[in-house]
């Protein structure tokens, strides 16, 4: 089934069940206290928190995503992509638990003649909240689930909240059984690759306080108004009913890795290592595609390091994979191709787009010339001195002058079979972390005296700080 096909029948299903179709909001996050929009139920967070009655009782949407707290296990995992869109349905104050489990477990083992997923009762597991038992029972209910494929989980896996005081609730997630081949079997508290989370169900019934982390926070009371928040991974579903063995292998992905694959002339199956570069290659361009078409373009700072580094990461992993030419030109317009069906502006944006993407490349292809010769020269220095450290003072210094992101200064120094001293990298990042905060200190204490030192220094270099930015990301998620 193709992926466009999975969400005309997610949209169908909920819209036939009194559900309003509200298109996707932009990546650029509406939260202002996010950089991306992490989840479906972004756009709808006044709504949740009851900060603002919402404009209708159900809503469904495909929301794209992005995850940037993903980005290492790309390709390394089944299941990870940087951009990813979620297929959620929302009930604000209306339906509550019985309501979600009933529509989720409707769509997915519906059968497909019937305009379902046609999933086998059989290999769905649901996991639940360690003392949510009108969950346990409900899944038992409605679904005939047997005792064992409902597990139960604490805080940390199936609860939900904020990280501040306000709404939360238990989840149940949705697991389906790939089949012995990809694991022990014991259901997703045993094997998460084996059994893949397709679904997450959030129950927000409870008002917090006291929210000190993911685990400890105290819950005061019931909400006036319960609502439901729910995520399904479109690009899970779709591997799983495209039957090929990952995200980035359906149809919306994969003919980037094809060209990846002819460009580089490695075979696609051929070399674990090279298979995991080209799943990237494939993943990155993508979200780079998105990023760029709503107006995320690259910089130092925020959303456009993260844009940066993608590019930056792509262009990367076809260099490793032995392609020394241009490939944005090549494997961009092959996304495009993949993605324009679902969003028709990145056909008429194109233009646009693939220039910002062009000129990165071309930045960064002199960056890596001359950064190169820099990491050159600090290898043979470590070598001439039978050391197979290169100094975390080189690392800062290709990160803060030259661009390069640390983790190709990792695989770069790896590759000569060298480490790099990241505990130095790292305080020396901390190191700039404080003075810019410092400066930032300075700046609001201001006076009209300052002001021209002032204008002098910010038309200078720009620190890097995108792993400050990032980290704040990670923090809010
Ligand atoms: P996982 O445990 O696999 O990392 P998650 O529990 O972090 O997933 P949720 O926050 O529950 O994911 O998001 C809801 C749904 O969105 C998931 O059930 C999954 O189907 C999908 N999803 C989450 N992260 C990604 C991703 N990086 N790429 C593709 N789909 C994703
Ligand atoms: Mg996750
Ligand atoms: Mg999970
Ligand atoms: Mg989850």
């Amino acid at each position: 089934m193709e992926t466009a096909e999975i969400r005309r029948r997610f949209l169908d299903h909920f819209e036939a069940n009194g559900h309003t179709v509200v298109p996707s909001a932009p990546l650029i996050s509406p939260d202002p206290s996010l950089l991306f929009t992490v989840a479906g139920m972004v756009p709808f967070i006044p709504y949740l928190t009851g900060q603002q009655p919402a404009p209708w009782p159900r809503a469904t949407s495909v929301q794209k995503c992005i995850r940037t707290q993903d980005i290492e296990e790309v390709g390394k995992t089944t299941r990870h992509g940087t951009f990813f869109q979620m297929n959620g349905n929302f009930s604000f104050g209306d339906y509550f638990k019985e309501g979600a489990i009933a529509h989720a477990w409707e769509l997915v083992t519906g059968s497909q003649d019937d305009g379902g997923y046609g999933f086998d009762p059989g290999a769905i597991w649901v996991t639940v909240y360690q003392e949510d038992d009108e969950a346990a029972d409900l899944w038992r209910k409605i679904a005939g689930l047997p005792d064992e494929r409902i597990q139960r989980r604490g805080r940390k896996d199936n609860y939900w909240h904020t990280g501040q005081a306000g709404p939360g609730g238990p989840c149940s997630e949705i697991y389906v059984d790939r089949g012995p081949q990809y694991g022990p079997d014991g259901g997703p508290v045993v094997d998460e690759d084996r059994f893949l989370e397709i679904w997450n169900l959030v129950f927000m019934e409870y008002e917090l306080t006291d929210v000190k982390s993911k685990e400890d926070f105290t819950i005061v009371g019931e909400l006036p108004s319960k609502n439901i928040d729910t995520g399904m991974g479109m690009e899970r579903v779709s591997y799983l009913l495209q039957d090929v063995d990952n995200m980035y292998e359906i149809d919306q992905v994969y003919p980037v890795i094809a060209h990846a694959s002819e460009l580089s002339d490695k075979r696609y199956g051929a070399d674990h290592g090279d298979d995991v570069r080209m799943r990237v290659v494939a993943d990155h361009v993508r979200s780079s595609l998105m990023l760029i078409g709503d107006g995320v373009t690259p910089s130092n700072e925020g959303r456009g390091y993260v844009l940066r580094r993608l590019l930056r990461r792509s262009v990367r992993a076809m260099r490793l994979l032995g392609v020394q030419d241009r490939v944005l030109p090549e494997l961009l317009p092959v996304s495009r191709g993949c993605m324009q069906a679902a969003y028709p502006e990145l056909e008429s944006d194109f233009d646009r787009i693939s220039s910002v993407a062009y000129a990165e490349e071309d930045a960064f292809r002199k960056t890596l010339q001359t950064g190169t010769q820099i990491f050159d020269l600090a290898v043979g220095e470590t070598r001439a001195t039978q050391r197979s450290v290169l100094p975390g003072e080189t690392a800062f210094k290709l990160h803060d002058t030259y661009g390069f992101p640390i983790d190709l200064t990792l695989e770069m120094a790896s590759e000569q079979g060298l480490t790099v001293d990241e505990g130095e990298f790292r305080r020396l990042m901390e190191e700039q972390r404080e003075r810019a905060k410092a400066d930032a200190r300075a700046k609001k204490a201001g006076s009209s005296a300052t002001a021209a030192y002032r204008e002098l220094r910010e038309t200078g270099p720009t620190p890097f700080t995108g792993y400050t930015e990032l980290e704040t990301e990670s923090r809010v998620r």
